[in-house]
């Protein structure tokens, strides 16, 4: 299906020593540097409160910068007025007109421009099939799931060509298969149309799903970005690695590092060469990362690492298989591994071995 409603051209935006703070005292955005190619699919990731909201608002205009600098192609924006800027925001709460019909809330902004009949006719239409929402026209919001209101609020921002949209955890109201379902629509309808997207969500899998690249924020910073591959395999610290997916961590001594990786001794499992980020010095203490699901139990090839524990805890996921087991120095560690190949005899209570592999293992600075 070719898009019957191609953007103007999507921008790049480009975010400079950009900073927020509301009153002297209570920075909530510090310096964030970021360049967001132009039509890339670009998700600010964290938890509640890091300030990914309201560098949304600053780049929408609805929130003024304390300093820094925001550019659109290159030209700074900081200081028009939200509706001066090529930018549109989708929110959470749709924030569509209850009185009129959906055809009328997305052809709204196009009558406001005065736009001709035969064009709103046209734009709204193949908007409306773009998202899905055909043969829909005339319903209120009221009759709608809220999947479909926000495919509404979608089509009204799109169907003005932005040339960049920003979308503030806009799938949050919605229950998780609607979710799923408008993550995959969103992504086609991003590829599709070609425009920039500023999503902001504090959903891991919902950000790896849709994105090109995401960019993790902690406390007002940026603290990395890359692609969601990258950000999962090679976090730039602990509390990137555990935003992005579960982990145990182990404690290390770093006695050499080179090329990107360090030597390093892992107190009660023994020694080896291991790949990781961050500076540490020899003779620090560092934390070495191991995913779930790189703890093979029973492994059936040697592992570089290897022990023996009890298990404490099987927990059936459905496709996964999560179980806990308890090492000798009373560490715990978890695995996770598809429900097919869990080894039949595991059984609480009794002793499994456990090994992994110094590849599968990323070191980060304490
Ligand atoms: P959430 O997912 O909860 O929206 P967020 O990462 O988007 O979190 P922000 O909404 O940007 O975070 O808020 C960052 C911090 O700034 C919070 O501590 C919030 O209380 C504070 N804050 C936001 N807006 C204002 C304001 N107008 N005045 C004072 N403090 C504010």
């Amino acid at each position: 299906r070719k898009a019957a409603q191609a953007a103007e051209g999507s921008a790049s935006l480009e975010l400079d020593a950009l900073c927020c703070s509301f009153g002297a005292d209570n920075p909530v955005v510090k310096s964030v540097d970021l360049e967001i190619r132009g039509g890339e699919f670009f998700s600010l990731l964290g938890p509640s409160g890091c300030g990914k909201t309201t560098t949304l608002r600053m780049i929408a205009g609805l929130e003024q910068a304390t300093s820094g600098r925001i550019l659109l192609d290159g030209a700074e924006i900081q200081d028009a007025p939200p509706h001066r800027r090529p930018v549109h925001t989708v929110f959470q709460n749709y924030a569509l007109f209850p009185h009129l019909s959906v055809y009328d809330n997305v052809a709204f902004g196009l009558k406001e421009r005065r736009a001709g009949a035969a064009e709103i006719e046209e734009k709204v239409s193949s908007m409306l099939e773009l998202v899905e929402l055909g043969g829909r026209e005339r319903l209120r919001p009221r009759q709608l799931s809220g999947g479909m209101q926000q495919r509404v609020a979608l089509a009204r921002s799109l169907v003005l060509s932005p040339r960049v949209l920003l979308l503030d955890e806009p799938l949050g109201a919605l229950d998780l298969r609607m979710r799923r379902q408008m993550q995959v629509l969103l992504k086609s309808v991003q590829h599709e149309l070609g425009i920039t997207f500023v999503y902001v969500t504090h959903d891991q899998e919902e950000a790896f799903a849709m994105s090109d690249r995401v960019g993790i924020m902690q406390n007002g910073e940026l603290i990395q970005v890359g692609g969601p591959q990258e950000v999962y395999h090679e976090p730039a610290t602990l509390f990137a690695a555990n935003f992005v997916g579960a982990s145990n961590t182990l404690e290390a001594k770093v006695t050499g590092s080179s090329d990107g990786h360090y030597d390093v001794e892992i107190a009660g499992l023994g020694g080896a060469r291991i790949p990781g980020r961050g500076e540490v010095s020899a003779g620090a203490t560092a934390t070495v990362i191991l995913r779930p699901e790189v703890v093979a139990i029973e492994p059936a090839e040697a592992t570089d690492f290897h022990c023996a524990g009890t298990v404490e805890d099987i927990s059936f996921l459905g496709a996964q298989t999560s179980v806990r087991i308890a090492l000798p120095d009373g560490r715990s560690v978890k695995a996770e591994m598809p429900s097919r190949n869990l080894p039949a005899s595991l059984r609480p209570g009794e002793t499994a071995r456990v090994g992994w592999q110094a590849r599968d293992l990323w070191l980060v600075a304490r």
